[in-house]
């Protein structure tokens, strides 16, 4: 499975079940002195081949969300490091609620329902800054800060093989996603910059992998999305709306799988920021009514 996947010199590319499609993703295996890998939400089948290869060492967490972290608990012996920025969020449920929003719902109930396995906290033992060099023994990586998905959001390059892993920057056709209420839209477009600055001859992302070709259009393309959406908002605003009808209008998500109520609230959050973002601009106006308007 490893040799298949081979990125690079002692790194592995793993490969997410169903496609890397939430709750898993794709991850890396660092097999240099330490055993590192990056993320762990990649799925069962690929724990249990990666678990009779070897030991893992460390697993560091791209950022808090469920679907890079839900393998943690099945390498107890591993350390876990992130960002110091999400580490909270990974330390306790309490702040895993303050940071995605979803204390905004009902907790108990999204907590059992939607991340059953969020209930078992696992301490940050190592926290990480931007710029910080990770030497293994036989592999280097620079820690890249993209905050915006969340505060913490880190990527990892690989100079020696000129490779960015770049976690949820994903270049997915969904877009950007910046649904937990600690993300930031301005800075998940200043990320996308320092990602085409860096210009890597390789980008890896979390769901859609490994991609060699076209990489500046296609980081292009991506962040055009952003605008995209604002010109979405801003044509069905030359009516007044409330936030509620907003929603109803699906102008993100397009239509709301289950569970729909973890969805509209995805839907609403992502929505909030353009709008922020909007009346900073001064594009639209919040009306004495609580309505939004485009101006
Ligand atoms: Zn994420």
């Amino acid at each position: 499975m490893f040799k298949a996947n081979k990125l690079a010199e002692k790194i592995y590319f793993i490969t997410g079940e169903r496609d890397a499609k939430y709750p898993y993703c794709h991850g890396l295996l660092i097999d240099a002195d330490i055993k590192v890998l990056i993320d762990s939400g990649f799925g069962h089948k690929r724990r249990k081949a990666i678990q009779t290869y070897v030991d893992v060492d460390v697993i560091i967490n791209t950022h808090f969300h469920y679907d890079h972290t839900n393998g943690n608990r099945f390498f107890s012996g591993a350390q876990i490091w992130a960002h110091y920025l999400d580490a909270p969020a990974l330390n306790s449920k309490e702040s895993f609620l303050t940071h995605s929003g979803l204390g905004r719902l009902n907790p108990r109930i999204t907590m059992e329902k939607y991340f059953p396995d969020l209930v078992k906290e696992r301490p940050v033992a190592r926290e990480l800054v931007d710029g910080e060099i990770l030497d293994f023994g036989g592999v280097v990586l620079q820690v890249i800060h993209l905050p915006g998905h969340t505060p913490g959001h880190i990527g990892f390059y690989h100079p020696k093989d000129d490779i960015l892993f770049c976690s949820d920057i994903d270049l997915s056709s969904f877009g950007p996603w910046y649904g937990s209420v600690c993300s930031n839209l301005a800075l998940f477009i200043d990320s996308i910059h320092k990602v085409k600055s860096l210009n890597p001859r390789v980008l890896v992302t979390s769901h859609t992998g490994i991609i060699t070709d076209r990489i500046a259009e296609r980081l292009n393309a991506y962040e055009n999305i952003f605008a995209e959406r604002d010109y979405r908002i801003l044509s069905t605003l030359a009516v007044e709306k409330n936030l509620n009808e907003l929603v109803d209008e699906k102008l993100i998500y397009k239509k709301f799988i289950k569970p729909e109520r973890l969805i509209r609230f995805f839907e609403q959050v992502m929505l909030e920021k353009h709008l922020e973002h909007l009346i900073s601009r001064e594009k639209v106006i919040l009306t004495a009514n609580n309505c939004y308007k485009a101006c």
